[in-house]
């Protein structure tokens, strides 16, 4: 049986190397070549002697995520992959201050979210640590030829990361690795509905990322309406475990909210909102809606936004509103995947 190395630790690759009679160090050697380097055949491995190369050959392979469809804007980059027959996004966003990478964390997603394409099809299952791991090396690979990197992770694709704990935390601490990309956890955003008890585990974790909580609405008829979670966890409970989170790392937690025209975005629902964050170490992260197929939520105009923003500001609420990103190319989250998933329905 042929044994895929990509994924492996450090560790597992030592007694892999030592399993054949290797050195440990050769392990240090391959992983910088499958991680840091993009080289994923053994004959590249030009450090190591020709009949270990051969050797390796025969007896495993390096399996990364594997290129199925590429749509590009000017700067942003979305690719749907297959992971061990998964399709997932993941979306390179060139930012001024470095290259932001979105990835997924489950294949679909099981939450509900009524404006959200990635759950329109359920949530087929989780992705494994390594699954994670695979998007941001696949993009950081494609930067490395143009002599770049990947400089910060945002896991706020599709699925909800909070319901996939184990998994998340596998992967927070692999990219994290000098032998991966030693990326620092401050570098790294994780975003939640809301799975209250989760978010404590995070917090206890003691893995200094950012938190951020999409929060949509705020009051709970309308964030029930919207995100079925809150029948379970609702507002302030969930505003409380942010409170826990910021107080428990001191770190700022972010509350993402897309404004939808005519449903969660006049001055009152402002005002509400700046009171639900008031005394809290918090800032709101607005999000103008991406239009998804199929459903009939809009984008507000400019003057409401406008309007919404300066409520927040009189009241001391820090907030910026997401520059726009990839509307053109179906970056929704999930939109590319389902076009995927219904062009296989139509063949
Ligand atoms: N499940 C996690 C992470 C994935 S969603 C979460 O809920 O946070 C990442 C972010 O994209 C969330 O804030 C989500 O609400 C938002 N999002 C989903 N659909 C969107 C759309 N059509 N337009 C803009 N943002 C959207």
């Amino acid at each position: 049986m042929i044994k895929n190395l990509f994924g492996l630790t450090l560790e597992q690759l030592q007694s892999e190397m030592q399993s054949i009679g290797q050195k440990k160090f050769r392990a240090g050697q391959i992983a910088a070549w499958i991680y840091q380097r993009g080289v994923h055949s053994f004959d590249g491995m030009n450090d190591l002697s020709k009949e270990l190369r051969a050797r390796l050959s025969e007896m495993y392979s390096i399996e990364p995520a594997r290129l199925i469809t590429q749509l590009n804007s000017p700067s942003t980059t979305k690719f749907l992959l297959e992971l061990n027959g998964a399709r997932v996004e993941c979306v390179l966003m060139r930012h001024d201050y470095g290259n932001s990478v979105c990835i997924s964390s489950q294949v679909g997603c099981a939450m509900g979210c009524a404006f959200c394409a990635s759950t329109l099809n359920g949530c087929q299952r989780n992705l494994t640590a390594v699954e994670m791991l695979a998007q941001v090396v696949f993009i950081n690979d494609r930067l490395r030829a143009e002599s770049q990197k990947v400089d910060s992770i945002v896991v706020m694709g599709t699925g909800e990361p909070l319901q996939n704990f184990d998994n998340l935390i596998g992967f927070l601490k692999m990219i994290h690795e000098p032998y991966t990309l030693g990326m620092s956890y401050r570098r790294i955003v994780v975003s939640t509905c809301g799975i209250v008890p989760n978010i404590d585990r995070l917090a206890a974790s003691d893995i200094p990322i950012t938190l951020s909580i999409s929060l949509h609405a705020p009051t709970d008829e309308l964030r029930s309406q919207l995100m079925p979670i809150n029948r379970t966890f609702d507002i302030k409970t969930v505003v409380e475990a942010g409170g826990r989170y910021a107080d428990r790392t001191g770190r700022r937690v972010t509350y993402e909210y897309i404004l939808i025209d005519g449903v969660n975005d006049s001055t009152e629902h402002a005002r509400q909102l700046a009171t639900l964050l008031k005394n809290q170490l918090a800032n709101v992260n607005l999000i103008p809606i991406n239009p998804v197929e199929g459903k009939s939520f809009r984008r507000p105009s400019k003057e409401r936004i406008k309007d919404f923003v300066t409520v927040l500001e009189s009241r001391g609420l820090g907030s910026t509103v997401r520059k726009e990103f990839g509307a053109e190319i179906d970056a929704a989250c999930g939109q590319l995947r389902n076009r995927d998933l219904s062009a296989k329905v139509m063949k």
